[in-house]
């Protein structure tokens, strides 16, 4: 056995010994967000020579960020800090019924929230420039583009335009908000995700546009910031996630006071220079309503592009989508020393965790020897931070009846009240739109799962509403994964009182007519 794996590591050294005498690097990336850093580290502990291209271009509005991508500098990252203000700032109420005595009025300090923001991003920039040089990766600070299969050409700053060439390349540059141009004012005056995280001034009143999970975790805890927000959507809120889940956030963020347009998109954006407001002009697509409202700060989050149109695909014969996304095996484009991970793969889902596994697994393949495996993109835990979160794993009830048919499909859903938010009455917000419940606040949480008749009911569909779902998901991804049927969640003994031990005694079927609303109580 040790005389195999020895002959199998010459075998490898020689293989990349080669490769270094031929190329200036065995392995460039293009792109330093979560799938490029984790590849070019993960690339150079195993021996390989690396160089990675980072650089961002400004927004219009001229907001750049540093090293980590989109992650660290205009998503997960700021946008997770901003979630915990609005959550806090909801707890006053709770706080208030629990004996802190307040102020009368609380003010909420956008510049603070920023400032401690960009603190921690900047903490985070200056940590992945130290990850790179310990790993002994060539961080290069300039756009990449293909000049031939082998080559990238590249200038730093205004100086000269250089080159290098490299035996793998990895094309890890992630996307950016699209932006509808062709809609008068949006691509002058509305700012996307990549803007709001640094806005040196409060929003104000807000427009966010899109019913994305971007769009209402962003729209969300502005309006839980107290900054008075609307969302226009074209259609229906978080497109591709369980139908019913969808609603109870939606029904939960009217409760917040949230102000959602359905069927109602911008058509101009006008500002008005003394005030510097922006007139919104609206259409509605159900029922050829047209208005003009005035905002303070227009959102686009209506999705995200590709960021592949300028690196030369042309050049090396490697073939996009029309959407700039790649079809990959693997990881690997058509060309296969070409490889890609992260935001550009097509039909891929657009998280962190994502590109980083993939990326990892992509350059053990290539750097370790005898490495075979490959990414699992199945079963891909998630959680949307809407101020109440919601956490998935596995498939919609939607999808599941598409792939199993309706009669092998069971569905068991529970709603109810946090121990805590019930204790405290929490109240519907004053700006709440009329709903058919009174002022207390809806049931704030939705288990459900979704189970494979035949398959002795197992766990197809994970959902879960609730505070720190994104917590409470994780820790169910471990069975879900491995296989859980009803029956393993049946028989673990629920952590009392905690929202998550209400996967412990789903009983009601969807199927049975039964009510799912529980009336209160222990047990
Ligand atoms: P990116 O992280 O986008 O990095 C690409 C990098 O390449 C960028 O720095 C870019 O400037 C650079 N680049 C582009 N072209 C070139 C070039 N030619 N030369 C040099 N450099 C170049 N995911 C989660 O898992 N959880 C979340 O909670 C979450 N929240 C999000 C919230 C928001 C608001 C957004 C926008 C995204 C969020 N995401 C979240 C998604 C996550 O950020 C992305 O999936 C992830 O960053 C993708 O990583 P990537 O490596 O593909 O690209």
């Amino acid at each position: 056995m040790h005389r195999l794996l020895t002959r199998q590591t010459r075998i490898f050294q020689a293989r990349t010994t080669s490769t270094m005498s031929n190329f200036d690097y065995d392995f460039v990336v293009i792109g330093g967000g979560s799938g490029g850093m984790a590849a070019a580290k993960e690339a150079a502990r195993l021996g390989a020579k690396v160089a990675l291209f980072d650089f961002v271009k400004p927004t219009v509005h001229g907001t750049k960020w540093g090293l980590g991508g989109t992650c660290v500098n205009v998503g997960c990252v700021p946008k997770k800090i901003m979630h915990y203000s609005g959550i806090l700032g909801a707890g006053l109420h709770d706080a208030a019924h629990l004996g802190w005595q307040l102020p009368e009025k609380v003010e909420h300090n956008w510049e603070t929230l920023v400032e401690t923001v960009q603190a921690h991003v900047k903490k985070l920039n200056f940590s992945y420039r130290v990850g790179l040089r310990s790993n002994k990766v060539q961080y290069i600070n300039a756009l990449a583009r293909f000049e031939d299969p082998h080559t990238l050409s590249y200038q730093i700053k205004n100086g000269p335009t250089q080159t290098l060439t490299a035996a793998h390349i990895l094309i890890a540059t992630g996307g950016r908000p699209t932006v509808p141009k062709e809609i008068p004012g949006v691509g002058e005056y509305a700012i996307t995700s990549d803007d709001l995280f640094s806005l040196t001034t409060a929003p104000g009143k807000t427009l966010v546009v899109g019913g994305s999970y971007i769009a209402l975790e962003c729209a969300g805890f502005l309006n839980e910031l107290h900054y008075p927000t609307t969302v226009a959507v074209r259609s229906i809120l978080l497109r591709g996630f369980d139908r019913q889940v969808a609603a109870k956030i939606q029904d939960i963020m009217v409760a917040q006071g949230m102000d959602f347009r359905f069927n109602t998109l911008p058509t101009s954006i006008v500002k008005d220079d003394a005030t510097g407001q922006l007139h919104v002009s609206f259409a509605n697509s159900e029922t050829n309503e047209t208005f003009t409202e005035v905002f303070d700060t227009v959102l686009y989050a209506v999705g995200r592009t590709a960021d592949t149109f300028n690196i030369g695909l042309e050049k090396v014969g490697v073939k996009a989508l029309p959407n700039g996304k790649f079809e990959t095996v693997n990881e690997a484009t058509n060309v296969p020393h070409i490889h890609a991970v992260g935001d550009v793969l097509q039909g891929k889902p657009e998280l962190t965790p994502v590109a980083i596994r993939a990326g990892e697994h992509l350059v053990r393949r290539l750097f370790k020897p005898n490495y075979t495996k490959t990414m699992n993109y199945d079963l891909i835990p998630t959680t949307v931070f809407t101020p109440v979160e919601y956490g998935t794993i596995g498939l919609s009830e939607e999808e599941a009846i598409a792939r199993y048919g309706k009669d092998d499909v069971v569905v068991y859903p529970w709603e109810f009240q946090t121990l805590e938010w019930g204790a405290v009455h929490r109240q519907k917000a004053e700006s709440a739109q009329e709903g058919d419940y009174d002022t207390e606040f809806p049931a704030n949480c939705l288990s459900k799962l979704v189970c494979q008749k035949s398959a002795n009911e197992k766990v197809l569909g994970f959902h879960f509403v609730g505070p720190n779902a994104g917590e409470v998901t994780q820790g169910f991804a471990v069975a879900v994964t491995m296989g859980a049927t009803k029956e393993d969640f049946d028989n673990v003994i629920g952590i009392h009182p905690t929202d998550a031990e209400s996967f412990m005694a789903l009983t009601v079927t969807k199927e049975s007519g039964a009510s799912w609303v529980a009336t209160g109580g222990c047990g």
